[in-house]
């Protein structure tokens, strides 16, 4: 799969790129040539890590940008700059995500805004300032990171779900509007990714079962059919296809790579 995707000479923004799928994404774009803008939150050390892990990926040229995707004029501030540092952005990967889990009658509302926020309406504010330079320079790729849980109901997990839903709309809806001008729009959904989302969940089942971390870990697996988690590197494969010229037909898709969860 796209051994010929080539990206030198794109700028490549990844949401939410210090951990995780984010930073799998990021070294995935900048190994084929991409320049990328870098976004998230960690501490100073751990940024700088990553940094140097995507640098070493590609050709070193990776910028990072502090936005707090909760508030828009962050995020339009983002797009712009990450437009004058690269030069264009042509690649836009909205992947930043966090995760809430409680009941929905014990939600906390604070919880669920903040969550709408980064995991949807951030995405619309980054695709409405990228769309504009994309359409003029008829070439685009918008990758937006759902979910399995985009595809099928979780409990305690109604604001997750809302938001992962809502941005395969999000996903299609953009493609309808950008279909003959160059870009792509498509949602992936991954299943169960190690990751800093997914290891709360495991340690509150080790706690819950008393059981390890593995044994947690095997316990959630047990409902992904390979029964093992997904790499970043796999996601970043993803990725790196649909942003191929390859990919151009394929708009509007939300892939799963998810172990056979959306196969049942
Ligand atoms: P992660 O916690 O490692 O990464 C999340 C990233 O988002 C981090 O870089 C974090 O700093 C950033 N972020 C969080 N809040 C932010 C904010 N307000 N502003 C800017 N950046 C912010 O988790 P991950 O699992 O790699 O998650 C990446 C994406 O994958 C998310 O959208 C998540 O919903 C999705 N996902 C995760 C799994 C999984 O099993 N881990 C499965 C399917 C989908």
């Amino acid at each position: 799969m796209n051994a010929a995707a080539n990206l030198k000479g794109k700028g490549a923004l990844v949401t939410g790129s210090t951990s995780g799928m984010g930073l799998g994404i990021a070294k995935a774009l900048a190994a084929r040539g991409a320049a990328v803008t870098m976004n998230g939150f960690g501490e100073a050390a751990a940024i700088e890590r990553a940094l140097d892990e995507i640098k070493a990926a590609g050709d070193g040229r990776v910028f990072f940008d502090g936005a707090d995707l909760r508030h828009p004029s962050e995020v339009a501030r983002m797009v712009e700059q990450a437009e004058r540092n690269m030069g264009a952005l042509d690649i836009l990967v909205n992947n930043a995500g966090i995760q809430h889990v409680a009941r929905v009658e014990e939600f906390p509302p604070e919880r669920w805004d903040a969550l709408i926020a980064v995991n949807l309406t951030a995405a619309f504010h980054a695709i409405r300032a990228a769309v504009p330079a994309m359409r003029k320079r008829g070439w685009g790729r918008i990758v937006n990171n759902a979910s399995a849980s985009g595809l099928h109901g979780a409990p305690n997990k109604s604001a997750y779900c809302a938001s992962k839903f809502g941005i395969i709309g999000l996903t299609k809806a953009v493609a309808l509007e950008t279909a003959e001008a160059g870009i792509t729009c498509n949602a992936i959904c991954p299943g169960w990714v190690l990751s800093g989302m997914s290891r709360p969940q495991i340690e509150v089942i080790a706690q819950r079962e008393g059981v390890s971390f593995d044994q947690a870990s095997r316990i959630l697996l047990a409902g992904q059919p390979n029964r093992r988690f997904v790499a970043p590197d796999e996601i970043g494969a993803l990725v790196v296809y649909l942003c191929s010229d390859e990919a151009s037909p394929v708009t509007g898709a939300a892939l799963s790579i998810d172990g056979g969860i959306s196969a049942r």
